[in-house]
């Protein structure tokens, strides 16, 4: 498409150097045999799977998860390269396509892996084996050695590696390292007694995001990161172990779509939420709710960004535009571009997801699939 076409309305931009960057910043803090597994579920958190996928494929990543088949598949058919293991579950009469795609399915539990196992596919379904240490999500308890044990003689999976995943690693409070080591310990504890056992375990990984950054010197074949691949903190102000200069490679733009004044005592939007209390000069924005720009920033002073200066939104947010306060933005028309989301401090996604009472990875998961992406 046209990047006329694209910038007609709202759209994300995507900096690829900054995620070139990104990738440097977590390499720089992980152990030299430890590799990215590069999580680019649910669109790459928002900034375009395929673009990002291929980047990260010429940066030379190539491990990703992906939270579905679906999207395994999206990538294969856009000729991404490498492993890539689906982090969810699979339904059983889609598992031959897991095979048939190159893909690599997680295995939720021992029931999972029986049943995976009396499909009697006709090759080897390539697997990590996913262990429960406290999430209590998915994964086989790590205290069912018995159980883990028989996973990793099935004739019809091939196991190529084992992880779990830490719920509490965002957290720097005593209980919760406290709870974190514990999982930390019991997963080496479980593929030790695995290993004993003449199971082979494969590769390795227990750290997302944050247990890169609290907890860096684990010695694990990969990490799974997302949210900090993309130059983010899941929230707004938060403290880590280890810091490192990730910077956002996203920003979320639109266009003014009419600039008009309005006297006092007139009122802006549905149910008449904002009412001028001084004669304005108001600019609508050609973005709304239905593109992921959430509807609880209506009223709470969210800024956005014109022409180098902050304006204010003010009524409700409607489904596909909003409107904003530029009593004090000169020059201002027709066609300008708004930022609603990017680097600066008042537009950044924490402070958008922090005031919208959210983390960031849902903020920009939930961007519309009616943004067109530009990458430059
Ligand atoms: C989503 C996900 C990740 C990535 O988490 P971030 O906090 O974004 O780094 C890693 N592992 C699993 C199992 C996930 O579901």
């Amino acid at each position: 498409m046209e990047k006329d076409i694209k910038k007609s309305r709202a759209w994300i931009e995507i900096n690829l150097d900054n995620l070139k960057n990104n990738i440097e910043q977590i390499k720089s803090i992980i152990p030299d045999s430890t590799k990215i597994m590069a999580v680019v579920k649910a669109n790459a958190y928002g900034h375009g799977i395929i673009e990002v996928a291929k980047y990260l494929n010429k940066l030379g990543i190539n491990d990703f998860a992906v939270a579905t088949l679906a999207e395994g598949i999206n990538l294969r058919e856009n000729n991404i390269t490498g492993n890539i293991l689906i982090l969810g579950y699979t339904d059983l009469k889609a598992i031959k396509y897991v095979v048939r795609y190159n893909l690599i399915q997680t295995i939720l539990d021992y029931e999972y892996a029986q049943e995976i196992e009396n499909l009697k596919l006709k090759e080897k379904l390539k697997v990590h084996i996913k262990i429960n240490t406290g999430m209590n999500r998915i994964g086989e308890s790590y205290k069912s050695i018995d159980n883990l044990s028989k996973i990793y003689q099935l004739k019809n999976i091939e196991v190529l590696g084992t992880y779990t995943h830490l719920c509490s690693s965002d957290s720097l409070k005593e209980d919760d390292v406290l709870f974190t080591r514990k999982q930390i310990e019991n997963f080496y504890n479980c593929i030790n007694s695995l290993k004993s056992l003449g199971c082979n375990i494969g590769k390795i990984h227990i750290q997302s995001s944050y247990g890169v950054l609290n907890y860096p010197d684990l010695k694990c074949d990969y990490v799974r990161t997302g949210i900090i691949m993309y130059g983010i903190y899941s929230n707004y102000k938060e403290y880590t172990k280890i810091k490192i200069d990730i910077k956002p490679i996203l920003s979320l733009k639109a266009t003014i779509t009419t600039v008009k004044e309005i006297d006092i005592g007139e009122t802006i939007g549905y149910g008449r939420t904002f009412i001028a209390d001084k004669n304005m000069k108001i600019a609508t924005v050609g973005i709304g709710y239905a593109d992921g720009y959430p509807r609880d920033l209506s009223n709470k002073n969210t800024k956005v960004l014109i022409n180098g200066k902050y304006a204010t939104i003010i009524g409700r947010i409607c489904m596909d535009q909003l409107v904003v306060d530029v009593s004090d933005i000169e020059n201002i028309k027709r066609g300008d571009t708004v930022t609603l989301i990017g680097k600066e401090q008042e537009i950044s996604a924490e402070k958008i997801a922090n005031k919208s009472e959210t983390i960031t990875n849902e903020l920009l998961s939930r961007l519309g699939n009616r943004l067109e992406i530009i990458t430059y």
